[in-house]
């Protein structure tokens, strides 16, 4: 009787965690990088890549497609492999862009 219910308090936990995952619990709790943070500061980030004034900027660029982009094709926001444990907007922009393959 004990074992069993062991068995069934671990599936509990199991199935919580997997709910927790499937639903990008995790994910979504992430700050947004803030424009005004110094690092974001130094690579001239922008949420918004269609006010960026920067030379190194082309038309059509934007975080959704960097290859440093850690969020899914359809997200809003993503990780960043420049600004660990926060999120940047899929439509934002920075100087360390690099066009995914
Ligand atoms: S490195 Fe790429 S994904 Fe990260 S902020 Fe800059 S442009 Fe966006």
């Amino acid at each position: 009787m004990e074992m069993e219910r062991r068995i069934f308090v671990m599936k509990l936990v199991t199935a919580s965690c997997m709910l927790g995952a499937a639903t990008g619990a995790h994910a979504q709790a992430k700050p947004m990088v803030n424009e005004a943070d110094p690092q974001a500061v130094s690579l001239n980030y922008k949420a918004d890549a269609s006010k960026v004034k920067h030379a190194k900027y082309q038309s059509g660029q934007a975080c959704s497609s960097c290859a440093l982009f850690q969020g899914k094709a359809a997200d809003a926001a993503g990780g960043c492999g420049i600004f660990p444990g926060k999120q940047v907007a899929a439509k934002g922009w920075c100087t360390a862009y690099a066009k995914k393959a």
